[in-house]
């Protein structure tokens, strides 16, 4: 759940490109290492640390309603008394750290599971030392959880219409939650749902193409997120058919998509236990379709990308459905319930580049341009404008990108 926003909240699940940070010279790094101080002793609760950030008489204004209130380091420190809750979903970065005169201006966001946070630090050279002098810190509530699932589903839940995509496969899924059909003369696999909401459109979207739901066989998934098996639970009843997922993210929807490393239990969905856990390389067949599981985690723990060998027009086309490497909205350093997330990340995009994908389709519609190129799809299907061999390597290239920035905007590694 890269790329561009399209609603403010989306931010929570694809994450904002992250902002680059200056390559470190001059004062930097013993402003940074300050602003870390601060920063660690807020999530931590360690109130001497908290002081020593300050300079002395320094200014805390704090926003509450339309309001400025004028505080003091001393009233930060008494509220800062123990961990800060949720911490390993407190998600911190630098937004810009600018040094000019002896005066440096820091700009911090710090994202919480219930609120945004927004300082902007002036720290200056006290006594030899940079220390900050003023803080104007500015919090605003975010929805409820509720309220961001409605709108992500009516953002992303679009209608499509269902198209031949390759030979063999075919779109069913909404505008930028994917759902795709691959038929068999011995029945279909179908990989992802889209959230419960989705199955009337995805429903009405197989039965437009001519096929039937009665004959998925296999269902599949990329993530263990509402938003791609949340309608399992419902569609095997429908159907009768085999889900298939990896340990990691079986175990996630047996728990509904509650204790997630990232959004806890915030985006659940009705429970459902798969009858086949798949190992990275393993493969499932049903009639003459054969897919083979790519284990990516990091999105999820168990993220599963899928590719197989499609047919068309005398060629075969080596077609990837990537489960999706965004990690750029997540806690990725001194993160003690997932501490590999970032590790895992990298991992699997070096892992994806050995895949090779003349069609690169993927969770997300934003991710492949899925509603550009159905549009070109319609008007004509030579050239097929899915076929593109470079674009599993432009998308592995932004993923690196984003990764790399929102290292760079987080926190540092804690000394342990
Ligand atoms: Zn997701």
């Amino acid at each position: 759940m890269t790329i561009r926003r399209r609603a403010a909240v989306m931010l929570l699940m694809l994450g904002c490109p992250g902002l680059a940070a200056a390559a470190p010279a001059g004062p930097e790094p013993e402003v940074r290492e300050v602003v870390e101080r601060y920063f660690r002793a807020d999530a931590l609760g360690s109130a001497d640390d908290l002081r020593s950030a300050f300079a002395p008489g320094a200014t805390v204004l704090e926003k509450r309603g339309a309001k400025w209130v004028r505080l003091t380091p001393e009233v930060l420190a008494a509220r800062s008394t123990a961990v800060a809750a949720d911490e390993s979903r407190s998600v911190r970065r630098v937004e810009s750290l600018r040094e000019d005169a002896g005066v440096a201006s820091v700009v911090v966001a710090v994202e919480s599971p219930t609120e945004q946070r927004r300082d902007q630090l002036t720290l200056r050279r006290v006594d030899g030392a940079w220390r900050i002098v003023k803080d104007r810190r500015e919090t605003t509530p975010k929805p409820p959880p509720a309220a961001q699932m409605r709108e992500i589903r009516t953002e992303w839940m679009k209608p499509v219409s269902p198209f031949r995509l390759l030979g063999n496969a075919h779109y069913v899924g909404a505008s930028e939650v994917s759902a795709f059909l691959l038929t068999t003369p011995a029945g279909h696999v179908l990989l992802d749902s889209g959230p419960v909401e989705m199955l009337p459109m995805l429903e009405r979207n197989v039965q437009a193409l001519g096929f039937r739901l009665a004959d998925v066989k296999v269902i599949l998934n990329s993530q263990a997120h509402f938003d791609h098996c949340g309608g399992f639970a419902e569609l095997r009843r429908r159907t009768g058919a085999r889900i298939v997922a990896s340990e990691a993210d079986a175990a996630q929807m047996e728990r509904g998509g509650k204790g997630d490393f990232a959004y806890g239990d915030d985006y659940p969905y009705e429970p459902v236990a798969p009858d086949q856990r798949i190992r990275d390389g393993e493969q499932v067949q049903l009639g003459d379709v054969t897919l083979t599981a790519t284990l990516t985690p990091g999105h999820t723990r168990g993220c599963t990308t899928w590719s197989t060998r499609i047919e068309e027009g005398g060629r075969t086309y080596d077609v990837v459905f990537i489960c999706g490497l965004t990690v750029s909205p997540f806690k990725l350093t001194n993160n003690p319930v997932y501490p590999a997330v970032a590790e895992d990340a990298r991992r699997s995009i070096a892992r994806l580049r050995s895949l090779r994908a003349d069609v690169m389709l993927g969770a997300h519609g934003f991710w492949f341009d899925l509603t550009g190129k159905a549009a070109r799809l319609a008007r004509s299907r030579a050239p097929n404008p899915f076929v593109d061999p470079g674009e599993l390597t432009r998308h592995l290239d932004e993923m690196t990108l984003d990764l790399d920035q929102a290292l760079a905007a987080q926190e540092r590694p804690r000394a342990p």
